[in-house]
């Protein structure tokens, strides 16, 4: 088992982190403050390649792997937590899944463009009854026999990306006895009638990120948009989920290496008792517990991005993964602001966005509750 980085996945950093540094650090502060999706930002990471990381180059990807996607997603979660997660609901969980599950002419029509940048996806798995327990979805699909068309009924909500988006890809009940083996994925376009985005949600943090109620009230998608088999929805979001914590860990891998990175610059400048602040032992116990942990839990991400960049099982690794860097991201920005004292506390210094920002991961993509079920789980074998 092999889950180091290479040259390539070095090279790749270099880029992605010169790309964040000079272009999305300096708007970083303004796309906090506004709350606006920046549309330029996300049409370069297309450009640049950063959306198809991981998918082949026929679809519009770049030929790389998951670990390629994780690596970007931590360098740009670094500068901007809103950024990652707006990557992070395109690539690894509106366009894997299409490529995960997609027909020939499904990929071609809905992950090429969107692998590219072009066109915007998003995932909608959530609805106000079906959040942590997502089987108890109560979207309904039922086939009309005359055209073969099927036809929507149901809301999903806080869904990222989810009005700016051309595609979803939503899960909804096929099969209403049949419990979790009932349900279906399917891709939506944008301006089906009957698909309408509703409110865009004010968020603590990852602001100029979308996240929006959506309603389907007898919208008609073709036929040939349900995406893989009928009634193998479930286990489909299942392995969506699987990578979408490794990257999601990413995420707050980055978002820890980015306050720490300011939290080591500034013990070393912020003078007090005549000497930086990084000359007392407190400050310098904080900054050695920073350090491990990041690289601890940039470890699991590595491992479980490797996992699945070979094709190997790593449902347990995703969510031990998931599991410990977004408690590692909230002890290291909880220190990064520590070691600011009352500078850390206002909106100047970016390690109080980060902060804001980190909070999500430990809720999204599965609560820890739900990872730690899902580890004990692996580890009795059920
Ligand atoms: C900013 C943001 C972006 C999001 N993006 C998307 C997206 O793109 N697509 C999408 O489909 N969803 C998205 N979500 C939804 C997210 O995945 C859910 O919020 C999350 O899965 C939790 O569901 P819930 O909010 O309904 O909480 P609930 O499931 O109601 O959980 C409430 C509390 O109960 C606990 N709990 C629930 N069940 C158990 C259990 N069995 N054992 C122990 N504790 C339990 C939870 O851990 C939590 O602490 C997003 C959410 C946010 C806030």
């Amino acid at each position: 088992m092999n889950w180091q980085t290479n040259e390539e996945h070095q090279m790749i950093r270099r880029m992605v982190r010169e790309f964040a540094e000079k272009e999305i650090a300096p708007r970083a502060e303004e796309i906090d403050a506004t709350d606006e999706f920046p549309e330029d930002l996300f049409r370069r990471m297309g450009e640049l390649g950063i959306i198809g990381l991981p998918f082949p180059e026929k679809y519009g990807g770049s030929g790389g792997d998951y670990m390629s996607l994780v690596i970007a997603l931590e360098e740009i979660a670094r500068v901007s937590g809103s950024m990652a997660i707006t990557l992070d609901a395109q690539t690894s969980l509106y366009c894997e899944p299409v490529y995960l599950f997609g027909s020939e002419t499904q990929r071609e029509k809905y992950l090429t463009p969107a692998a590219s940048g072009d066109k915007i996806g998003a995932f909608g798995l959530t609805e106000p009854q079906a959040g942590s327990d997502a089987g108890a979805t109560r979207t309904r699909a039922v086939r009309d026999e005359a055209t073969g068309e099927w036809v929507i009924n149901g809301q999903k909500i806080f869904i990222t990306n989810g009005s700016i988006a051309d595609y979803v890809v939503i899960t909804a009940k096929t099969d209403p006895e049949a419990g979790t083996r009932g349900i279906s994925a399917f891709i939506v376009e944008r301006g089906t009638p009957g698909f309408e985005p509703g409110r865009d949600e004010k968020k603590m943090g990852l602001k100029g990120s979308v996240t929006s109620e959506l309603f389907f009230e007898d919208c008609r998608i073709p036929a040939e948009n349900l995406l893989g088999k009928e009634n193998e929805g479930f286990k489909q979001f299942l392995t969506t989920l699987d990578a979408g914590r490794v990257a999601i860990a990413a995420m707050a891998v980055g978002l820890a290496q980015g306050a720490f990175d300011k939290a080591l610059a500034y013990a070393q400048e912020r003078q007090q008792f005549g000497q930086p602040i990084a000359k007392f032992q407190a400050i310098q116990w904080m900054l050695a517990e920073m350090a491990t942990e990041i690289d601890a839990a940039r470890l699991l991400v590595n491992r479980a991005a490797g996992l699945r960049a070979q094709d190997e099982r790593f449902t347990k690794e995703a969510a031990m993964a998931k599991l410990f860097a977004t408690e590692m991201s909230e002890s290291v920005c909880y220190k990064a602001i520590q070691i600011h004292g009352g500078y850390g506390y206002v909106r100047e210094y970016e390690v109080e966005r980060m902060y804001r920002d980190q909070r999500l991961c430990a809720i999204g993509e599965g609560t820890n509750q739900i990872q730690r079920l899902v580890i004990a789980r692996q580890i009795l074998g059920r």
